[in-house]
């Protein structure tokens, strides 16, 4: 099993000045907290290991929409390179408003979009975990409702928080410290999904009214 690189909790001061992301976004972050070269590296070594693991079978890999939805296809991408065989699948669940898990989780779950998971061995593909809560209710449903051969989770990013997370990745890129970020998918009131490394929200990020 491949280990999640640790970031650690103190800010690593990462040299940015090659970091490319919509002029708009100028000043609204604080720091780098992970490049799209660290994100590359990883997206490959969790493909070697999903392939290793899955070699001989085709997963269902189901993406968990939007924000895992650039990790997605890097991953796809890095499996095909290890030309492991997959199926495609894309959920949409929400739990976050603005920076914070509401513990109430929407879930767009239609029969129809089930169909291609009944009995299958599924991967669901994850931008971050959190508390955990979002996949506490998503696996018992699809669980129910599919009766997959199995079920495991592949998350880019594990975040570090002071209570037990309800429900972890078996497949976790990262570990990171207890910070909101953005970028990479990852949404601030749906801006900052365009860019391609992860930041630190600065204040006048999170003071920006979106609407
Ligand atoms: P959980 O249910 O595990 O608390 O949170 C999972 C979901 O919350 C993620 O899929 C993501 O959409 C959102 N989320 C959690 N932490 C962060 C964060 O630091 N930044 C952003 N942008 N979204 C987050």
């Amino acid at each position: 099993m491949v280990d999640p690189i640790i970031i650690p909790d103190d800010s690593r001061k990462l040299d940015a000045s090659n970091c490319v992301y919509p002029t708009e976004y100028e000043g609204h972050f604080d720091s780098l907290m992970i490049s799209k070269e660290e994100i590359k590296e990883v997206v490959r070594s969790l493909a070697v290991q999903i392939n290793e693991d899955y070699r001989g079978c085709r997963p269902v890999i189901v993406c968990v929409l939007k924000g895992a939805n650039p990790f997605y296809q890097h991953l796809l991408d890095a499996l095909q390179d290890c030309r492991q065989g997959y199926s495609m699948e894309f959920i949409r669940v929400s739990s976050y408003e603005g920076m914070g898990s509401t513990g109430n989780v929407k879930m767009g779950l239609l029969d129809k979009d089930l169909e291609g998971l009944k009995e299958k061995h599924v991967i669901l593909v994850e931008d971050i975990v959190d508390t955990g809560t979002t996949l506490s209710h998503l696996i018992p449903i699809l669980k129910e409702k599919v009766n997959p051969a199995s079920l495991e989770v592949c998350s880019l990013l594990s975040k570090r928080i002071k209570v037990p997370q309800k429900c972890k990745a078996k497949y976790v890129g990262f570990s990171i410290p207890d910070h909101f970020i953005v970028g990479y998918g990852l949404d601030y009131n749906e801006l900052y999904r365009d860019t391609q490394d992860i930041w630190v929200i600065s204040q006048k990020g999170i003071d920006l009214d979106p609407s």
